[in-house]
């Protein structure tokens, strides 16, 4: 096998007629042996009807649906487990990817990059999400060292190596683009077209926008837990300068301004607290992905799988 598109898909049954003839035709004139491979991530509507019909109808559609929702990275690790072509390309569901892109990440890859990223162009997202988005990126830049423009953009192509790493690593958690150009040798980005959302909306909300992001930081530094003690230090020196910055006032003007600056103790106070609250946060990120690690529970649970392997199956 050539090459595996997969396509992770959460409730997005109204875009996935149109997704897969998109992609049958840009896949097709390729002359490539290639897979489609649908990830259903425990939707509630009728995508497992439409990719079970059209695995059904279409020798290179494959379905696999897990039995509840994991999150976009875990299904796409589903299906890289499944796959079976020696360059993988990842997209999403709501054709805000449009797979009329495919063949400009192939030709970076026939160029012998193992992976090619993409920059979305002019993305079509709203403006909270697009500024949050520029920022994390450039946060994630410094910490992470792996140069990337767009960490959220899943239009990618992989060489089966990096998959095989991937697929490798055990940490509960897997924030695919960043851990792949990890792994990479000669990666390239490229820009490509963004289109607004076919239909429906966004599957992030901010908490799993939230959880998304410190999964993205956590999943490769261990920055955030030196910045804690970082902070820690910097707020003794600033309680240690408050303190004697009162113990003098307290000498040269005497006790009634002592009693006055209590405020000032009660505000330095809390940013002290405010400080440990956070290293105890941090300290908590961490401890609850050790747990999950340790615990070693599967990615994903598939139930099923439906088209191609079915009929292999037989
Ligand atoms: N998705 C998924 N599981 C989830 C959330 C999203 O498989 O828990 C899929 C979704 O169907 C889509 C892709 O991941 O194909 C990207 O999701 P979305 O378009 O909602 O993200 P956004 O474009 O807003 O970043
Ligand atoms: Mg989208």
């Amino acid at each position: 096998m050539d090459l595996s598109l997969i396509i992770p898909v959460f409730n997005e049954g109204k875009c996935l007629d149109n997704l897969i003839q998109r992609c049958l035709s840009v896949c097709r004139p390729l002359g490539q042996e290639f897979e489609i491979i649908l990830v259903d991530d425990g939707s509630w509507d009728d995508s497992r009807k439409i990719i079970e019909a059209k695995s059904a109808i279409e020798a290179e559609v494959l379905g696999i649906f897990l039995n509840h929702n994991y999150g976009q990275h875990a299904a796409v690790m589903a299906g890289f487990a499944q796959a079976q072509g020696e360059i993988l390309v990842t997209l999403d569901a709501d054709l805000q990817n449009p797979p009329e892109e495919i063949p400009r990440l192939l030709e970076k890859i026939n160029l012998g990059h193992d992976v090619v990223g993409s920059v979305r162009r002019k993305r079509q997202d709203t403006k909270f999400r697009t500024t949050v988005s520029h920022w994390v990126n450039h946060m994630v830049r410094i910490i992470t060292k792996v140069n990337m423009h767009d960490y959220g953009c899943m239009l990618r192509a992989y060489r089966r190596p990096i998959v095989e790493a991937l697929l490798a690593c055990r940490d509960s958690t897997r924030f695919i683009p960043v851990l792949a150009n990890f792994f990479a040798v000669n990666p390239v980005e490229i820009d490509v077209d963004h289109a607004q959302r076919d239909t429906g909306d966004s599957k992030y909300n901010i908490f799993r926008l939230i959880n998304l992001y410190v999964d993205l930081l956590i999943c490769m530094s261990t920055f955030p837990l030196r910045l804690a003690s970082v902070a820690g230090i910097l707020m003794s020196f600033v309680g240690l300068a408050a303190g004697l910055f009162l113990l003098c006032g307290r000498f040269f003007f005497g006790s009634i301004w002592a009693v006055d600056g209590i405020f000032t103790v009660f505000s330095l106070e809390f940013i002290l607290l405010g400080g440990i609250y956070l290293s105890v946060g941090i300290l908590g990120e961490y401890m609850a992905r050790l747990y999950n690690t340790a615990r070693n529970r599967p990615l994903y649970c598939i139930q099923r799988v439906v088209g191609r392997t079915e009929k292999d199956n037989l």
